[in-house]
């Protein structure tokens, strides 16, 4: 699906996709491990996570599959009454019960953290799903984009997941986002299969009852988006590495060196700085952004965000495949930038931050 892939061969350029959040026959996927390591190396991803609710099971067919230029790493989507997180590149088993509540969140974090692990934040604000254990605060990633519902429509999930992102950066912590697929069907994802095939009338019985209002009102997209959007790897994360190691991948992810897309290559740095990395505002150096935008789907608006508001956009030509932009940013203080481009829905990407300190 991203084959402006090939065209800007960004992996020359040191960027790696991948997909943190993917389930198979060992939970409620329908696919098996085999199946959905083919399926992420013919989409031409680097680096997966898989994430079988509450289990290890797949651990060693998943690790088999390693290979040049293709990293797996073992995780597990820990299911809890408080929401789910994953933890990335668990080695073992981690016991999802919390009947001591908080206790257990920070118990389970703890236990993540000292096998080498990361912690995910999942679907945060997806209705039905959302994350309850927020005072636990330790977590290192948030998955801002789940593949599953419309990205970046208001009302929905991730939409309200990447305002709660901007919250979190706002009050100080430095938090990297994600953007995974969370496929449990490489072939007709629950819902939007439905939202395809189905006339409109059987789609609404179908679907969380908190939905109906805006599905009704935003048929036309969504399916625009269901028949473009989604599939394995959609959407996904490009991280900057020096090199493809599974040591270089935790380290890229947990500070956000990196950029989510379900298509649209979004490059862009301060002062050579990429997201993930900060600034030093006490050098008094003139500030200059710079945007490199590569995309196989036209793009038509850029917007550059200061501590969550937009301080400057830019509408792209229409047919704007390939756009590069330098400005001075004349927002000095303290913070973090990210950028965004839309193409013709559902077409995004969005950039970790810049820090300025
Ligand atoms: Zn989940
Ligand atoms: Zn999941």
């Amino acid at each position: 699906m991203i084959r402006a892939d090939l065209e800007c061969d960004l992996k020359k350029r040191g960027w790696y996709s991948g997909d943190a959040h993917l389930h198979t026959t060992y939970s409620d996927g329908k696919q098996t491990v085999e199946e959905i390591g083919k399926s992420l190396r013919e989409a031409n991803l680097n680096w997966a996570v898989l994430t079988d609710h509450n289990t290890l099971k797949g651990k060693e067919e998943w690790l088999n599959g390693k290979r040049d230029e293709f990293i797996p790493i073992m995780g597990e989507e820990i299911t809890t009454k408080f929401g789910h997180f994953n933890g990335i590149n668990i080695k073992e088993f981690i016991n999802p019960q919390t009947s001591e509540g908080l206790k257990d969140i920070k118990r389970i974090f703890e236990e993540i953290h000292s096998q080498g692990g990361l912690v995910q934040i999942n679907h945060p604000l997806t209705k039905g799903l959302s994350y309850q254990g927020w005072e636990v605060s330790d977590y290192d990633l948030l998955e801002i984009w789940n593949g599953l519902t419309a990205p970046n429509l208001p009302g929905m999930g991730n939409y309200e997941a990447k305002l709660k992102w901007f919250d979190i950066l706002n009050s100080g912590k430095r938090l990297a986002a994600t953007a995974n697929s969370d496929t449990h069907d490489v072939l007709l994802p629950q819902y939007v299969g439905n939202l395809i095939y189905a006339p409109l009338k059987i789609t609404l019985k179908k679907i969380p009852h908190a939905w109906k209002n805006f599905v009704r009102e935003n048929i036309a997209s969504i399916q625009l988006w269901a028949r473009r959007g989604i599939g394995i790897g959609m959407p996904r994360t490009y991280l900057y590495l020096p090199k493809l190691t599974l040591q270089n991948i935790l380290i890229a992810l947990k500070r956000g060196n990196s950029f989510l897309s379900n298509g649209p290559l979004l490059l862009i740095n301060v002062n050579g700085k990429i997201p993930g990395e900060r600034i030093d505002l006490q050098t008094k150096e003139k500030l200059i952004l710079r945007v490199k935008l590569c995309s196989f789907q036209s793009i038509n608006l850029i917007k550059i965000i200061k501590d969550g508001l937009v301080i400057d956009r830019c509408k792209l030509p229409q047919g704007t495949k390939k756009f590069e932009l330098s400005l001075e940013l004349k927002e000095q203080g303290p913070g973090w930038l990210v950028v965004e481009c839309y193409g013709s829905y559902p077409f995004y990407a969005i950039t970790n931050p810049v820090y300025f300190d």
